[in-house]
């Protein structure tokens, strides 16, 4: 493929052929990242030709995805989420340009998409069989979800935590589902052994290099969809920290591109018992494992699979990182469903309980363009929503006991 110049190794930065590198470093196991031939690129992908492409899809960028074509890519919609500004949350939170970016609006109702779309068609394009990923559930169920039609088996590894919702995706759209009795970091490990004995295409985070390639037209789109003014800040709730670095890369490539002229912040929000990222961004040393339990599942990490990544791309940004209890994650998932109409899952809705948090600390001027990224819908995972949602009221089909309701304000 001409526009691709080569796979670098994030650690150690040598350099890789595509032809010859499936996963990651051949000397050092680092995770590896796609760099193409930008001047190349630049002739066929610029302000111009965006402005008069029509297809409302993550695909308008194929020019800068590391496929041969539109052949092989999932038959769904995946990406050009909307972006919409979020008067009432901001000015609550007093910012009042903030806007809300929903990635919940993808097929399988999260980020994940963006990333399983271009690893399938990757696979499809090396006549791939089967293909597998251990996962906290998204990016299973967003697998299973575009392959579900293709010619394909998909074999699912996921922590026996995993809700329901997620799983019954996994179920419904016909994988092979193996829950691990144990972690998410157990699940991973996993199904790397079985992807080697087997064979199996492995769209894992962080081994498989191109699913940051995926994530990173979530920037793109940002970009066109604020009529190219970057955003000051963008909050990216982080787990594994593929997401994030996924979104960076995408923001600087379109700033090599010359598309955008400024550079966004990138601001990572952890739970606080899995903030391994946060830990070695602030003490600017080696990944350390955390007991990476809370109840935003996505975000449970104990040792991040692209943690150095994620780390390069918040200073980079000159962005920060910011850890929010279990309780202000709950407490964000209603704040943000009346603040903007969007129903996000914990994971999320984090993004806003950091953002809530940044702004007290200080971090956020009042003047400033910030983003929250929500990766994931609400539906999700509901048993998490109902602990702050409050109660129904049960009452008998008899007008005397709703106006009972009516007259002790219960309903105001
Ligand atoms: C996967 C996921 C994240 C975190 O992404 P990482 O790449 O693991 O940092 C955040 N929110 C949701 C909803 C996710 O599914
Ligand atoms: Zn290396």
């Amino acid at each position: 493929m001409k526009k691709i110049k080569t796979l670098q190794c994030i650690n150690c930065g040598r350099d890789h052929k595509l032809a010859d590198v499936k996963y990651t470093c051949a000397s050092c196991g680092g995770n590896l990242q796609v760099i193409y031939d930008y001047n190349l690129i630049k002739k066929r992908l610029n302000y111009e030709v965006l402005k008069d492409n029509h297809d409302r899809t993550m695909w308008r960028y194929m020019d800068i995805l590391p496929l041969a074509g539109f052949k092989m890519i999932p038959p769904v919609q995946v990406g050009w989420t909307p972006l919409y500004r979020a008067d009432r949350l901001g000015s609550g939170v007093g910012v009042p340009n903030l806007y809300i970016k929903d990635d919940g609006r993808n097929p399988s109702a999260s980020f994940k998409d963006r990333a399983s779309a271009v690893v399938i068609a990757r696979a499809r394009e090396l006549k791939e069989k089967v293909i597998t990923c251990a996962s906290t559930g998204n990016a299973a169920s967003s697998l299973a979800c575009l392959t579900g039609s293709l010619d394909m088996r998909t074999v699912i590894f996921v922590p026996e935590t995993a809700p329901a919702p997620k799983v019954a995706q996994l179920l419904v759209f016909g994988a092979a589902v193996i829950m691990v009795k144990g972690t998410y970091d157990d699940a991973f490990d996993l199904c790397l052994k079985a992807a080697a004995e087997y064979g199996w295409y492995n769209r894992s985070t962080g081994v498989n290099p191109f699913t940051r390639e995926g994530k990173k037209t979530c920037a793109f789109e940002i970009c066109e969809q604020m009529k190219w003014e970057t955003p000051d800040k963008v909050f990216v709730s982080v787990g594994d920290g593929n997401i994030i670095s996924g979104m960076w890369k995408g923001f600087v490539e379109f700033h090599r591109l010359g598309i955008i002229e400024k550079l966004p912040q990138m601001i990572a929000v952890q739970a606080e018992k899995s903030d391994a990222v946060k830990r070695a961004f602030e003490a600017g040393g080696e990944m350390q494992p955390v007991s990476g339990e809370t109840i935003a599942d996505s975000i449970a990490v104990s040792m991040p699979r692209d943690g150095m990544a994620a780390v390069m791309a918040i200073r980079d940004s000159q962005g920060f990182a910011i850890s929010v209890t279990d309780a202000e994650i709950l407490a964000a998932i209603p704040e943000v469903a009346r603040g903007s109409n969007v129903f996000a899952e914990p994971a999320a809705a984090a993004t806003y309980a950091g953002l809530k948090k940044a702004v007290a600390e200080g971090k956020v001027k009042e003047n400033e363009s910030v983003v929250l990224l929500i990766s994931g819908n609400g539906l999700k995972d509901i048993a998490s929503a109902m602990k702050s949602a409050g109660q129904p009221f049960v009452i008998k089909a008899d007008m005397a006991e709703l106006r009972k309701l009516v007259s002790d304000n219960k309903l105001a």
